[in-house]
């Protein structure tokens, strides 16, 4: 009888280290997999359409995109075009990240301002290569979200509100940089009054359907507006955006 349990016991010790095995050889070819895809990305949808920040690439390189996608989206988070995210919004293109994280020029000594959270992936971007990241969502189901991911990455460097970001952040101005990752249908000048001097503020400004991407650079005493490429982004939702 003692026999009999025993081998019973090793048996079933037996199968749970194959099964171990198996799922740890799952997850490494998974974590192969991810990081193929994300390699080919940037190569094929950025570094081809001219991006060149040797440091924006390289974030892109690293930063799992497909942990912030849902997971019925993970097979498609490497490919070129937004995905939907629920409540109506969406994780912008590979490309169009890009294009806005290079057009804000970061260095790694900036105190940045983000509009619009969402996924929290953009935000992941601006966290590894600025010192700090403000970051506003309206909707508070996708900043947990973003919060939940961003904290499993170990990010240390980024802070959260759930509100209307187009009040910016007062009592943490000024920024060093502002990026606007929904459509507005001006360059607010509250925003403006949130930035240092020479500092940039990137905005897709338009109408509710179709934008194009600026990048604003504020001087002594005037401000600079540069046109960078046009593009498509859900609605900037707020007292100094579109009405809901
Ligand atoms: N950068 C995001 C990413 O990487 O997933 C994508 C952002 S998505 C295109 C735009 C986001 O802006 C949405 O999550 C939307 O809820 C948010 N948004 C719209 N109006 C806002 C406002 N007034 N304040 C804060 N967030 C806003």
């Amino acid at each position: 009888m003692g026999i009999l349990i025993r081998q019973c016991i090793q048996s079933i010790s037996f199968g749970f280290s194959v099964l171990n095995k198996i799922t740890s050889l799952f997850k490494e070819r998974e974590k192969v997999n991810w990081e193929e895809e994300r390699l080919k990305m940037v190569d094929n949808q950025i570094v081809k359409r001219g991006i060149k920040d040797e440091r924006v690439l390289d974030a892109m390189r690293k930063i799992p995109r497909h942990l912030f996608v849902p997971i019925d989206q993970r097979n498609n988070a490497y490919e070129d075009c937004p995905l939907s995210i629920g409540e109506g919004q969406t994780i912008s293109q590979p490309y169009m990240v890009a294009c806005m994280t290079e057009a804000l020029r970061l260095q790694g000594n900036e105190k940045v301002l983000e509009l619009g959270t969402g996924s929290g992936y953009q935000t992941a971007i601006l966290a590894e290569l600025a010192e700090s990241v403000y970051t506003i969502e309206r909707i508070i189901v996708l900043s947990e979200r973003a919060r939940r991911a961003l904290k499993d990455l170990n990010y240390q460097n980024i802070h959260f509100k759930v509100g209307d970001g187009t009040y910016g952040w007062p009592e943490e101005k000024p920024f060093d940089r502002i990026i606007v990752t929904a459509g507005a249908p001006d360059i607010s000048q509250v925003l403006i009054d949130q930035l240092k001097e020479n500092g940039i503020l990137v905005v897709p400004v338009g109408s509710r359907y179709s934008q194009t991407l600026y990048r604003v650079i504020k001087r002594k005493d005037k401000v600079e507006k540069e046109n960078i490429t046009l593009c498509v982004f859900v609605p900037l939702i707020g007292d100094h955006g579109w009405k809901e």
